[in-house]
């Protein structure tokens, strides 16, 4: 079929079924096109749970639509490709978390939003990577557990000096491989631009960084700003987006192989399908559901 059909086709059917469709900014860029939001996993949750939308398509990964169930349990949520998993997130599961909550009694745990609703359950509060420094900090306990992110529980602690985060030993694959040499060999190509960072990159690669935030906050950065060249430290989701919208400006990915291939599943046929089909849908048990959603409340509270 022609893409111009799917549009058409994936908009008339949402209109039918009273469907909202979200798009993280990680995903193939031509699922904007039929996305009524576009952005960061809990934006877009928040976003999807103040429309009168019966059904919500997350184009994303697993644990996002979680998320979007969790924070609009009355909704339907569909994912177009159930295998599109995280895979930082499948690095810890309810049995590794409980592990390690053995091995440290009593120290509450801070889990990052990309984690399962089953290890959102088990932790105390929730975090993104905007709020972090401000969730550890509200934390009373001068120990904290930090699940599952590594790198992101490293950069926090730089700045939550008071604080001894104790991180569980996991990490985003496409932005731990990502090395200080992939800088030098960036800056010594493009000796104008300035390094933007997401913050589940090593420690070694933020040190050289000129701003260090989360998706939204480089979009925003660039936004702002008066610079003109940029190299990339994330997902090339966010390169391509960038390029798409300010074709004024050059964008470099800071290396090739900073591509998530769980965000790169969905395609516009795949969510033509899951809305012709109600594929595939995401449940939750009761119990699960209401302790994750606690979690995720905590953090609602205090950011
Ligand atoms: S980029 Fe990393 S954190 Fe994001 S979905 Fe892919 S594996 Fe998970």
């Amino acid at each position: 079929m022609e893409k111009a059909e799917l549009i058409e086709k994936i908009n008339r059917l949402k209109k039918e079924k009273n469907a909202v469709i979200l798009a993280h900014s990680y995903q193939n860029i031509e699922v904007d096109e039929v996305a009524d939001f576009v952005g960061d996993s809990l934006e877009l949750s928040r976003k999807a749970k103040n429309t009168d939308a019966s059904t919500i398509i997350f184009a994303g990964v697993y644990f996002m639509a979680e998320t979007a169930k969790l924070l609009s349990p009355k909704k339907k949520v569909l994912i177009p490709r159930s295998e599109a998993s995280c895979e930082m997130a499948d690095m810890i599961t309810g049995e590794k978390l409980r592990e390690f909550k053995t091995k440290h009694p009593s120290v509450p745990v801070v889990c990052y939003i990309n984690s399962t609703a089953e290890v959102k359950a088990l932790s105390d509060i929730c975090c993104t990577s905007s709020n972090a420094v401000k969730v550890v900090q509200s934390v009373e306990s001068k120990d904290v557990l930090f699940v599952p992110d590594r790198n992101l529980a490293a950069y926090v602690q730089t700045k939550v000096e008071d604080k001894n985060i104790i991180p569980f030993d996991g990490c985003c694959p496409i932005h731990d491989q990502i090395t200080p040499e992939d800088v030098e060999e960036q800056r010594n190509l493009h000796p104008n631009a300035i390094l933007l960072a997401h913050p589940e990159c090593r420690k070694e690669l933020l040190n050289k960084a000129d701003f260090i935030g989360s998706t939204k906050s480089i979009f925003e950065y660039v936004k702002n700003s008066r610079e003109n060249e940029f190299i990339i430290s994330t997902e090339t989701g966010v390169v391509e987006r960038l390029e798409r919208d300010y074709k004024d400006k050059k964008f470099y990915l800071i290396n090739k192989k900073a591509v998530c291939r769980n965000m790169k599943y969905i395609t516009l046929d795949d969510i033509l399908k899951s809305l012709q089909n109600d594929l595939f849908e995401v449940t939750l048990s009761v119990e699960t559901a209401q302790r994750a959603s606690l979690t995720i409340e905590r953090m609602l509270k205090i950011s």
